[in-house]
């Protein structure tokens, strides 16, 4: 059947088709999914990924696209984005909860007003709470499993969602359960503790300028493009490799931090899988180390 004629009539939130992924992705690049899919509620997601299933069409999910590489030949089926339809925080105690859909800095910025410590180090990552969550999204010695106390799994299988307490979660080095099975966290639950909020804003803003000082925030990029390998740092391997500053295309490791991987202007992200593949091969030469990409690869050449 056809992808508009089964999702017309579907309530499953708003649905754009023929969606140009470089819109949705931090990269910029990509080619087009052929219907980007964004419910507003569980219940939406869920008739979402039912029907997807039910009829055999390919699906995936996706948050703020800031961990992502969309291939340029696009995404068949569909691409369900929880974002600014799935949002809302929410403030108990020493309780954040917040919705999938709610980006990472809104949950600190959250945890600031109301004079709660904890989430300082992940108000400078630019993902969503869910794929924060996935990922387990970290930085300067902190990451979302130490503050996590809970979430809301949505099984894919059987379209319910029901709260996982964070041992069940099993949130490792970038990824969790959630993430290697593909179910979905709709919301996640963070305890943090009473601080001060002066010293929350200047942790939060002594971190943001490190940042800024050492990160090519001016390029669109997906982070470390490299997970850290046991031992090592991938940017250390990647500069002794003489990488630095090495171009596919539009896509350059940057001159700034090697390991990130930038589009420099104009990259396809063909040349960023080029790339990668050139640092992984230049580096396991020079050193043994075999670097796995932390960036989620999706779509068709
Ligand atoms: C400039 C820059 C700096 C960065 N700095 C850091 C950093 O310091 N630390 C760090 O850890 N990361 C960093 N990142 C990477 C990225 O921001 C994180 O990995 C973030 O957690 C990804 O969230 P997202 O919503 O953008 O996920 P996406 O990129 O949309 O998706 C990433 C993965 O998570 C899955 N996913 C998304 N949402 C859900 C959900 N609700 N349920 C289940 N699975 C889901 C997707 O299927 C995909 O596999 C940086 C990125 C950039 C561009």
């Amino acid at each position: 059947m056809e992808l508009k004629h089964l999702l017309g009539s579907a309530l499953i939130g708003d649905i754009i088709y023929d969606a140009p992924m470089s819109k949705y992705t931090s990269f910029r690049t990509g080619g087009r999914a052929d219907a980007l899919v964004m419910p507003k509620s569980e219940k939406e997601l869920s008739r979402a990924i039912l029907l997807a299933r039910e009829n055999g069409v390919p699906y995936c999910v996706i948050g703020n696209g800031s961990n992502l590489l969309v291939r340029d030949g696009g995404v068949r089926g569909i691409v369900i984005r929880l974002a600014e339809g799935f949002s809302g925080i929410q403030v108990e105690g020493n309780t954040v909860t917040a919705r999938a859909g709610e980006l990472l800095s809104s949950a600190t910025n959250a945890a600031l007003h109301n004079g709660l410590t904890g989430l300082e180090f992940a108000g400078g990552i630019p993902g969503s709470v869910g794929g924060g969550m996935a990922m387990n999204a970290g930085a300067y010695g902190g990451e979302l499993a130490n503050v996590c106390e809970g979430a809301r799994v949505m099984d894919v299988k059987t379209g319910s969602t029901e709260y996982i307490p964070v041992s069940g979660l099993e949130m490792g080095y970038r990824t969790s359960r959630a993430l290697r099975e593909g179910n979905i966290i709709t919301e996640a639950v963070f305890s943090l503790a009473p601080g001060d909020r002066s010293a929350i804003k200047a942790l939060m803003d002594d971190l943001n300028r490190r940042r800024r000082e050492k990160q090519p925030l001016a390029f669109p990029s997906a982070g470390s493009t490299f997970k850290r390998p046991e031992g090592h740092f991938a940017g250390a391997l990647i500069e002794q490799a003489n990488l630095k500053g090495v171009s596919v295309g539009g896509a350059q490791v940057s001159q700034k931090h090697a390991g990130f991987i930038i589009n420099a202007g104009g990259a396809s992200s063909k040349d960023i899988l080029e790339l990668m593949r050139l640092v992984q091969t230049r580096v396991y030469d020079m050193s043994g180390v075999t670097l796995e990409p932390e960036v989620r690869i999706i779509g068709e050449d």
